[in-house]
């Protein structure tokens, strides 16, 4: 599948229409391709954080996905989103055809890396005491690079074969993903999950699975995460940036991680929103652009725009094991 192909919002095998399967029980999300039988799209039953069936609509649907709030703990979450098998096709060597012929994008990235490394630094107190760190989805293992000329023993997880394969020649690695079946037998100073949590359809798991891994004072740190609770979210909605449904399964604010951590017995220790001095920032512009936005709500005048980067878009947080 080349890069255009990417974004349809029919069949990934024939491109056709895709049609709710389960006429009773699902009489809006479209799932099914009528013309091949492939199942596109699951549907959710239940919200991934508190499993309250109860939800409202939020936004427009965006190349046939459903978004809907949830009526209990106010998440956001994808109704219907890629089933196995078009995930399969979407996700096809991710690595090559999208991240690594982006040139300029990969470029954002690695400054972006040094950001949340000195970020790191400050945020927890003995850096120099850190061994062993591990990075869930690490991609081609770009943040563990830096880790490692630090000093640090470096292990990473990842599901894209290309992006594992990469990462291989530099790190420990753990292919697959990270749940309970990926045994990893290392206790670690660092666990990152770096724009991870996301992408997973049950990020509590993912985060039990860490603090196990994690050493007594061992650090989780959430990173290049979308924060729903931010103006471009509330103004876009569906034309916020960071909404990309066929990967962004679901969107938490800062306060929704917090109360997750807090139940595991976890305290904050830093947190921040990169923005200002990010490569992807222009705030001019970007200010100019939420304002056009603001005066096109106020007038009821009917807008395709996609958000600018903003503050408090992102997330980036340190929790600290203390139990
Ligand atoms: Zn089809
Ligand atoms: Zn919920």
């Amino acid at each position: 599948m080349n890069l255009k192909k990417r974004d349809i919002d029919g069949c990934y095998e024939c491109n056709s229409e895709l049609y709710p399967k389960y006429k009773k029980k699902n009489k809006i999300f479209p799932t099914y391709c009528l013309k091949c039988k492939k199942i596109n799209r699951s549907v959710v039953k239940n919200c991934p954080i508190c499993k309250s069936s109860k939800y409202e609509m939020w936004g427009e649907p965006v190349r046939n996905f459903y978004s809907v709030k949830c009526k209990s703990c106010q998440i956001v979450y994808i109704k219907n989103p890629l089933s196995s098998f078009a995930q399969n096709l979407f996700y096809k060597n991710y690595h090559t055809t999208v991240h690594q012929k982006e040139k300029k994008k990969n470029k954002q990235r690695s400054k972006m890396y040094k950001l949340e490394l000195n970020f790191i630094k400050k945020g927890i107190n003995n850096y120099e005491r850190i061994k062993n760190v591990l990075d869930v989805g690490c991609g081609g293992g770009y943040l563990l690079d830096l880790l490692k000329i630090d000093g640090k023993k470096t292990f990473g997880t990842e599901i894209g074969i290309d992006s594992f394969n990469v990462a291989r020649k530099k790190h420990k690695m753990y292919f697959g993903n990270f749940d309970h079946k990926l045994v990893i037998k290392k206790q670690f100073d660092l666990i990152i999950f770096r724009g991870v949590i996301e992408h997973v359809e049950d990020p509590i798991g993912y985060i039990k699975k860490a603090q196990k891994l994690l050493k007594k004072n061992g650090h989780i740190f959430i990173t290049a995460t979308p924060n729903l609770n931010c103006i471009a979210a509330k103004l876009f909605k569906e034309r916020w940036s960071l909404h990309r449904p066929e990967s962004h399964i679901l969107h938490l604010s800062e306060e929704h991680v917090d109360e997750i951590f807090k139940t595991k017995s976890f305290i904050k220790v830093a947190s921040k929103s990169f923005y200002l001095d990010t490569p992807y920032e222009n705030f001019e512009r970007d200010l100019v652009s939420i304002l056009n936005e603001i005066k096109r709500k106020k007038k009821k005048i009917k807008s395709k725009n996609i958000s600018p980067a903003f503050f408090e878009s992102m997330m980036s947080v340190i929790y600290k094991k203390i139990k």
